[in-house]
């Protein structure tokens, strides 16, 4: 079996996880590293990683350089959570004819904010023949994926709800921004207000997967999102965070088929929640028929799945049909683990 040849870009938190754990599977080679970082341009992959080996992949950053359908198979880019500020990284992608895994957020289901971007991608992919996913741990998996499957067997589901409450401390600095960690609680108030602290980026688009593959029909979705403010010192690598200070937010989104409540995402995200006793967890319930509770205990660590899921998916992308593609459009994610986990039917 020819190893899968895949170009990583970005090289923050999740990107250079990926990278690592691509070095172990042997059926994927890194063959091109990207990153905008000055301090990692130039450089070989192995340094940037701090792996103690050189890889023989310079980092650039000018994708057009490397991005050659005759020499990559598949783009994992893991450089924002946007759709619209990732559509220029993308539109190169795809128009070189390489396939393409994007963790960003929005991308889990494009159709949900960006039904145009989402369409141009699609449209694009198939005249390209390559196929484009967006994946992460949520949304992509827990909040969507997991809670679709577990419907498997039901005759009828009449409400679900699900939450997931969960550590942030192994993220990156885009995170930190965006969940308001660090800041003060006013400060925490005036950046949900115009929009510079969103919470957590993906209740949309895991309301509108679920709906979408159960054929739930939500035609409308509130979310609302309140700072946790933390009583102990807590501190990651990104970020330092004062008593009276915010750790983290509590967001929770809501979809309605018409007056009625059908999807309820409860999300309250923190650094070092274990500081204050809070214990992580996912917990899944489906009420219908049968009626299903599921609790996982801890939380399947994010940083951990995010940077799985998406180098798990990458034999699904390379053999799909093109166009652009969510979690529930594609075979279940599994561990690659061996030679016939990268051959599966599809
Ligand atoms: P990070 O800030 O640590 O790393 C981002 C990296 O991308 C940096 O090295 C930066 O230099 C590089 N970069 C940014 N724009 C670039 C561009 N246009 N070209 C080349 N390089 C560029 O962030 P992270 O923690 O690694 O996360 C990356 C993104 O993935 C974030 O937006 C995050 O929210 C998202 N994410 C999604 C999920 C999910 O479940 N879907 C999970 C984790 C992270």
């Amino acid at each position: 079996m020819n190893p899968i040849r895949v170009l990583q870009w970005g090289l923050g938190a999740m990107g250079s996880g990926m990278a690592k754990l691509m070095l172990e599977k042997s059926g994927l080679q890194i063959v091109a590293a990207v990153d905008s970082r000055p301090s990692y341009v130039g450089k070989d992959l192995g340094e940037v990683l701090g792996v103690g080996k050189t890889l023989g992949v310079t980092v650039t950053d000018k994708p057009e350089d490397v991005l050659k359908k005759e020499n990559v198979d598949i783009v994992i880019i893991a450089t924002t959570s946007w759709v619209k500020d990732q559509m220029s990284d993308l539109r190169k992608i795809i128009t070189a004819g390489v396939n393409c895994i994007s963790i960003a957020e929005e991308m889990a289901d494009a159709d949900a904010q960006s039904p145009e971007l989402a369409k141009e991608l699609d449209e694009l992919a198939k005249k390209h023949g390559v196929s484009v996913l967006g994946t992460g741990v949520n949304p992509g998996f827990v909040l969507d994926l997991l809670v679709v499957t577990l419907t498997g067997g039901n005759h009828r589901v009449e409400r679900i709800e699900a939450s997931r409450v969960n550590d942030l401390s192994p993220y990156g600095p885009t995170v930190m921004k965006t969940q308001g960690v660090g800041t003060t609680p006013e400060a925490f108030k005036a950046g949900v207000a115009d929009g510079s602290i969103v919470g957590h980026v993906g209740f949309p688009e895991s309301i509108h997967m679920i709906s979408e593959a159960l054929g739930l029909g939500v035609d409308r979705i509130e979310q609302t999102r309140e700072p946790i403010i933390s009583k102990v010192y807590r501190e990651t690598p990104h970020v330092k965070v004062e008593p009276g200070m915010v750790a983290g937010c509590a967001h929770i989104g809501v979809g309605y088929r018409g007056d009625k409540e059908v999807i309820r995402l409860i999300h309250p995200q923190q650094i070092h929640p274990h500081l204050e006793n809070q214990d992580t967890g996912d917990y899944i319930h489906i009420y219908g028929l049968p009626e299903i509770h599921m609790a996982i205990k801890p939380e399947i660590a994010g940083g951990k799945a995010t940077m799985g899921i998406a180098v798990n998916m990458i034999p699904h992308v390379v053999a799909a049909t093109p166009g652009l593609k969510r979690m529930i459009d594609l075979p279940t994610p599994a561990a690659l683990m061996g030679e016939s986990a990268y051959t599966r039917r599809v």
